[in-house]
């Protein structure tokens, strides 16, 4: 082999290693490309958080780029972006993650945008009657554009200024609230109070005047004028009449009561010139007075009441005895001899029994009884009271009547016996009797029923008095 042989063959051989050794950094190369790494960058368009309003925003997809960054080489390599999770159009409320991905070659990058779709649109509320606001609603309903049907969960208060609130939230806590004025939440009826007596009774031919009613109402006060009464009372015909009376407040609450009115064959005439016995009972109502009542019921005759105030808790006997056909006259409000220290002290005392009579009877009372009779000396110290305060009586309308017959039972401890005793010896020696007791006294109650029998049995006819009975007055002394 010749040196130049040798020459060439180096050559060749240099050649070879250097193709070789290209061949192995363009294989180092490719293998740092790819699998040396590199990284990939995912920039967003808009913001990566949004919030949208449910039903009026709504989503548009403004995308993201991406771009690979190889740690070697060239490598600034746009890459395509996959997305997922974009809400719809018309998505629900809620949070949605909107996600971008890209891979190149063994790399991958993420990005995440947050969604929040919120309900911001409070429900709808509708009360019914809008047209007539002065009745409140009798129906609502709610309905949501997420939610659905929220009537069910409408909550209805009253302000207590007057109107009535209505209010209803959604799921995501928009609330729907209206007011509406309360003109009418009153459900509670009047109330009605019969002037005078429930039960009346008059004779045939007498005058019926209805005593009235009066009528209050919770919001409106004072509604008696519109009272309506139905039914009529014919005075010239026995028998039982019913008056109702009605009345309404402006919401169309009604109450009403109703008074009886009887009206009864009229009394017996005085038989002749006597044997008349007006039993008359003074200082009451009291504790007895029911009793009494109802014995002068069984025996259908009636009897006068000279009535006080003294025992005010009985004072609606007053009622019984007038409904019962029983003459009511007044004796004192007190009761106390004070009345005559001047005649303003007696008529102010006068009236206010008056009025309680007139209150309890519907009726304004015709008969005076003098405390202690005309013939009292209590009043000595003011000379003349009892003779100018007679003249009065007279001249305003009043008459006054005192007895002829006493029972004793002024004093209470009287036994029944002497009380019965007293009345039939003082009856019997007249034809005309007006007898004074006391329906405070147990003891001469019990002897009311043998009196009465003993003069319906001896042919006595008991009568009430009336202005124009007999006159029975003492001798004024004073
Ligand atoms: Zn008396």
């Amino acid at each position: 082999m010749s040196k130049n042989k040798k020459r060439r063959l180096n050559l060749w051989g240099k050649i070879v290693v250097g193709c070789a050794a290209v061949l192995f950094l363009l294989f180092v190369g490719w293998l740092i490309s790819r699998f040396g790494g590199g990284n990939i960058e995912i920039q967003m368009n808009g913001s990566p958080s949004m919030e949208l309003a449910y039903g009026s925003d709504h989503y548009t997809e403004e995308g993201a780029t991406a771009v690979f960054r190889g740690k070697l080489f060239s490598s600034h390599v746009k890459v395509p972006v996959t997305v997922e999770g974009a809400p719809e159009y018309y998505a629900a409320p809620g949070t949605y993650l909107v996600t971008y991905q890209a891979k190149y070659r063994r790399a991958t990058g993420e990005a995440t945008r947050t969604v929040i779709i919120r309900d911001l649109t409070p429900p709808q509320l509708v009360l019914s009657n809008d047209t007539d606001q002065s009745q409140l609603p009798l129906s609502y309903y709610a309905y949501d554009d997420v939610d659905g049907d929220l009537t069910s969960k409408v909550m209805t208060r009253d302000g207590g200024d007057g109107f009535m609130y209505y209010t209803v939230s959604d799921a995501s806590g928009n609330t729907t609230e209206i007011k509406r004025e309360i003109l009418n939440h009153d459900t509670t009826a009047p109330v009605i109070t019969l002037n005078g007596a429930e039960k009346m009774t008059l004779s045939i031919g007498e005058t019926f005047e209805d005593p009235g009613a009066t009528a209050t109402d919770d919001t409106e006060g004072e509604i008696s004028e519109r009272i309506k009464v139905s039914g009529e009372v014919d005075t010239a015909i026995e028998g039982v009449y019913t008056l109702t009376y009605t009345v309404s407040d402006k919401f169309g609450n009604e109450a009403s009561v109703i008074r009886d009115v009887t009206v009864r064959s009229a009394l017996p005439t005085p038989p002749g010139a006597g044997k008349i016995v007006y039993l008359t009972f003074d200082d009451g109502p009291g504790p007895y007075t029911a009793d009494l009542l109802d014995l002068l019921a069984k025996y259908n005759i009636r009897v006068t009441f000279f009535v006080t105030n003294q025992r005010p808790e009985y004072r609606h006997m007053i009622a019984r005895e007038y409904a019962e056909g029983h003459s009511i006259g007044i004796h004192s409000a007190t009761h106390s001899y004070d009345i005559y220290a001047s005649e303003d002290a007696f008529w102010n005392d006068m009236n206010t029994m008056a009025n309680i009579i007139i209150e309890q009877t519907g009726k304004k009372p015709e008969l005076i009884r003098f405390i202690g009779g005309s013939s009292t000396t209590k009043a000595n110290n003011n000379p003349g009271i009892i003779s100018r305060l007679a003249a009065q009586i007279e001249a305003r309308g009043y008459a006054y009547f005192d007895w002829n017959v006493s029972s004793g039972d002024g004093n209470f401890s009287i036994a029944t016996e002497d009380a019965y005793n007293f009345v039939i010896e003082g009856i019997s020696k007249r034809e005309s009797s007006v007898v004074l007791m006391h329906d405070l006294n147990k003891n001469s109650m019990a002897a009311v029923e043998d009196i009465i029998k003993w003069g319906l049995g001896n042919g006595y006819t008991f009568l009430p008095l009336s202005k124009n009975s007999p006159t029975c007055h003492h001798r004024i002394s004073n």
